[in-house]
């Protein structure tokens, strides 16, 4: 890294999402270009400096270094389907465009496992026999109840690929990994980067979910995903098509790719940066980064009062950053 960089121009966007997610109605972020590309700032808002670096990291490794040559050149991706009804959820697998992983969303806080028995038969049934089907509690579950709706969801999708976070805790993780059939992957058990090494000693999960901005960019996750030797799915931290392609680039360059990573969620937004959105078509998405396009960066620039905000937010970030000596690549 140079002493010194060029000032660079960063761009602050917000874009209403389409449904509330994840407590949120408007995301927000910045974006930079460098000499090797886009790069996305787009920590939450509640993070603070020191759980925002990362992010930052991995915003400059996009835009001033690039990222590692892709083994592939598209990234299998499923089709998220909320805690929707039946007949809404298998409309939602028909609209996938050609997904053939489903995540379905159960634990959900005032419905009965009756109800999310029936959503996932709906599921299977739009899916078909060869399709694969996960669900994510989210870490809603005890132990006891994981245990218990596992088994019985499980039979309901005619095979479960794996259970995502099912209890919150890394130790109930490795509790409940021991107890049912299905296996276990880690999501909001890793959001940091020493995150990882604990499922793995704790031997908590069979899969981790890796993202890439929490984790400090794409080079981050492929140190990590090397050494806790499990297999890795990417997920998005809900981006534009500038962030998710760091997920694509990391999903294309890992050495295996058992599973479609969680990378189709452009359209959670309304609106997006890149000429061509990454979408999913025939159940993936393309290797590659995508154009960003000017007259987009202009029609979702962020209120004077958000940009204000967010150059504050950056300046804050970056101080921190160089006070820990962020700038050393570890
Ligand atoms: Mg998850």
């Amino acid at each position: 890294m140079p002493e010194s960089r060029p000032p660079r121009d960063w761009h602050v966007w917000s874009v209403p999402m389409r449904t509330r997610f994840r407590g949120i109605t408007v995301r927000e972020g910045m974006l930079v270009r460098g000499e090797a590309g886009w790069g996305e700032f787009s920590p939450f808002l509640e993070y603070d400096a020191r759980v925002a670096a990362p992010w930052l990291r991995a915003a400059r490794e996009a835009a001033d270094e690039g990222w590692p040559a892709p083994l592939r050149d598209s990234v299998p991706v499923n089709v998220t389907v909320p805690a929707v009804g039946p007949e809404q959820a298998a409309a939602i697998v028909r609209a996938s465009a050609g997904c053939r992983t489903a995540k379905v969303k159960v634990a959900e806080p005032g419905q009965t496992l009756a109800q999310e028995q029936s959503r996932l038969e709906a599921v299977r049934d739009a899916l078909g026999p060869d399709g694969r089907i996960r669900v994510d509690a989210n870490g809603l579950w005890s132990v006891e109840e994981a245990v218990r709706a596992v088994a019985l969801l499980d039979r309901a999708a005619g095979g479960l690929e794996y259970v995502e976070q099912p209890v919150a805790s890394v130790e109930d993780l490795a509790v409940v990994r021991r107890r049912v059939q299905v296996p276990v992957a880690a999501d909001e058990s890793i959001r940091r980067a020493e995150d990882p090494y604990r499922v793995r000693d704790l031997e908590a999960a069979d899969v981790a979910v890796l993202k890439v901005q929490p984790l400090g960019g794409v080079r981050a996750c492929l140190r990590i995903a090397e050494d806790i030797g499990l297999p890795v799915v990417v997920s998005s931290a809900l981006e534009t098509s500038v962030g998710i392609a760091a997920g694509v680039a990391l999903a294309a360059a890992l050495p295996e790719l058992p599973f479609a990573c969680g990378l189709a969620t452009v359209q959670l937004l309304t609106d997006d940066v890149a000429v061509r959105p990454l979408l999913p078509v025939d159940g993936a998405l393309p290797v590659g980064a995508p154009a960003v396009d000017p007259a987009a960066l202009a029609r979702l620039a962020a209120a004077p009062e958000r940009q204000a905000h967010w150059r504050a937010r950056l300046a804050e970030v970056e101080a921190r950053a160089s006070a820990m000596g962020e700038d050393r690549s570890s």
